[in-house]
C-alpha cells in the first residue's frame, strides 16, 4: 500500500507528539509512525519534573530554551484540557533543594545567587523556614534553595493529550508501526519503509529519542546519542507527606503525584538498552529517599520501572534540520529534560519545518551537524 503526506513524524514520545500537535494545529497533514504504544518508552517512565533551574544551572542556550519551555506550559495544558478533556496534573509548587551539609548549603546559596539573575522568586531557606514548609524533610538538613516556578505534570498523560489532540486535528497516529529505513534519492528524503509499507512525505522528522542512531544510521555519523537507563519507584501514602518536588543535585528527587503517590528515581546507568530494575537500584533509592524524609518508611510501595534518557556527547539535544539530506529533521537527545523541553521543541520545529522565523542562536546551539567529541 502506497500513501502520502506532508510530514512523518517517526517516533511517538513526548517529542514526536508535541511536533505532530503544533503542525496539525497549522494544518499540515501529518502522521506519527511509533513502533510501540505511543509514549511507551521515556515520556512515560519520567518523573515529570519542570526543572529548569532544578536541573541547569549553567548559563546558555539549553538553560534559555527549557525557561521558554517551562513558561508555555500554563498555557499548552489548558489548550490540552479544553482540546481532549485530559488533565495532565499540573502542580505549580516548585522544587526544593535541601543541603545536607554546611558545605552543600553554602554551594545553594551561591546558586540561589546565580539563578536569581534568570528568575528573581528563587531563595534560600534556613534549616527553620524549609522545615516550615515541608514538615517531614529530615531535621539534619543545613538549608534548602527553593526554586517556586519549577512544576511538574504526569508525563504520560501528557503524551497522550499532545497524541489526542493532534489527532482532533487531522493528525495520523498509528502504533504498532516500525520504522525500518528512510527512503531517499540521492540528497533528498521521500518516505519512509516500514515492517509492511511504503509511506511517501515531503519531509520526515525522526524523534526516536535513544534510538535515534539506529534509524539515522550513515546520514549523521558524527551523531551521538547513547541510552542513560533511570530506575524508578512510587509509594503512596494515605496523607500528604511533601507538597513540593525535593531535588538533589546528583539527580535524586521525590516528587509528589495527585493522589498521595510520590515517585522517587532516579539511577543512572548509561549505555544499557536493558528496561531491568536491581534490586541495587531500589535500595539505593529508599536509602536516599529515607535520608531525606525519613517518614517515608511509613509508605506503602506501589512499582518500580525503568526507562531510557536519550543522551548526547555534549548534553544538548540536536534540533534542526538535516544538512546535506533536504527534508530531513531532528528532534531527539533531550536527554532528562524531554517533558520539561516538549512544549517548546514542538513549537520550534514546527515553526522551522513551515518555514517561519526561529531563533538562530538555538538553531546554530542545536544544529544537528555540529561536531562531537565522541564518548
Ligand atoms: C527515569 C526517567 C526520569 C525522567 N524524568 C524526567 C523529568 O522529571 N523531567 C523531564 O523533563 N524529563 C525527564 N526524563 C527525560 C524524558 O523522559 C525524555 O527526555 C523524553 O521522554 C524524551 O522523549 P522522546 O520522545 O525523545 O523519547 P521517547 O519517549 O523514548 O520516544 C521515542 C519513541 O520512538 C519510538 N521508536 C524508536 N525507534 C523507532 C522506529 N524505528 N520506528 C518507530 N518508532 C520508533 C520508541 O518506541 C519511542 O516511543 C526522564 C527520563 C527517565 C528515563
Amino acid at each position: 500500500m502506497k500513501e502520502h503526506v506532508d510530514v512523518i513524524v517517526v517516533g511517538g514520545g513526548v517529542i514526536g507528539c508535541s511536533i505532530a500537535y503544533q503542525l496539525a494545529k497549522n494544518g499540515v497533514k501529518v502522521m506519527v509512525l511509533e513502533r510501540n504504544k505511543i509514549g511507551s518508552e521515556a515520556s512515560s517512565a519520567a518523573a515529570g519534573i519542570l526543572g529548569a533551574q532544578a536541573e541547569i544551572d549553567e548559563e546558555g542556550p539549553l538553560l534559555e530554551f527549557a525557561l521558554q519551555s517551562r513558561s508555555q506550559f500554563s498555557e499548552l495544558v489548558e489548550e490540552l484540557k479544553e482540546e481532549t478533556g485530559i488533565d495532565v496534573e499540573l502542580i505549580q509548587k516548585g522544587v526544593l533543594k535541601p543541603a545536607r551539609s554546611q558545605q552543600e548549603a553554602v554551594l545553594l546559596r551561591e546558586k540561589v545567587k546565580q539563578h536569581q539573575r534568570w528568575d528573581r522568586d528563587v531563595t534560600w531557606l534556613t534549616q527553620q523556614e524549609a522545615v516550615e514548609q515541608e514538615e517531614r524533610l529530615s531535621p539534619f538538613l543545613a538549608g534548602a534553595m527553593y526554586i517556586p516556578n519549577d512544576g511538574q505534570l504526569n508525563p504520560a498523560k501528557l503524551t497522550e493529550a499532545l497524541a489526542l489532540a493532534a489527532s482532533y486535528h487531522g493528525a495520523i497516529i498509528n502504533e504498532y508501526c516500525d520504522v525500518r529505513s528512510l527512503i531517499y534519492v540521492e540528497n533528498q528524503i521521500k518516505g519512509v519503509i516500514t515492517a509492511n509499507q511504503v509511506i511517501h512525505s515531503d519531509k520526515v522528522i525522526v524523534t526516536t529519542g535513544s534510538w535515534a542512531k539506529q534509524l539515522m544510521g550513515g546520514l549523521l555519523p558524527k551523531c551521538n546519542v547513547y541510552p542513560v537507563k533511570g530506575e524508578c519507584i512510587s509509594v503512596t501514602t494515605r496523607k500528604k507527606v511533601i507538597e513540593c518536588t525535593i531535588f538533589l543535585d546528583e539527580g535524586f528527587y521525590l516528587v509528589p503525584k495527585t493522589g498521595g503517590r510520590i515517585v522517587i528515581g532516579a539511577t543512572k546507568i548509561p549505555h544499557s538498552f536493558n528496561k531491568d530494575v536491581s534490586v541495587h537500584g531500589v535500595m539505593h533509592l529508599l536509602q536516599k529517599a529515607k535520608e531525606i524524609v525519613p517518614s517515608i518508611g511509613e509508605a506503602v510501595f506501589e512499582r518500580h520501572w525503568a526507562g531510557l534518557r536519550p543522551q548526547t556527547a555534549d548534553g544538548l539535544p540536536y534540533l534542526g534540520k538535516h544538512e546535506e539530506y533536504e527534508r530531513l529533521y531532528m528532534a531527539f537527545g533531550h536527554y532528562r529534560n524531554g517533558i520539561l523541553l516538549s512544549a517548546a521543541t514542538g513549537i520550534f520545529m514546527a515553526d522551522l519545518i513551515q518555514g517561519r522565523p526561529v531563533s538562530p542562536y538555538f538553531l546554530e546551539a542545536f544544529r544537528a551537524n555540529r561536531h562531537h567529541i565522541h564518548t
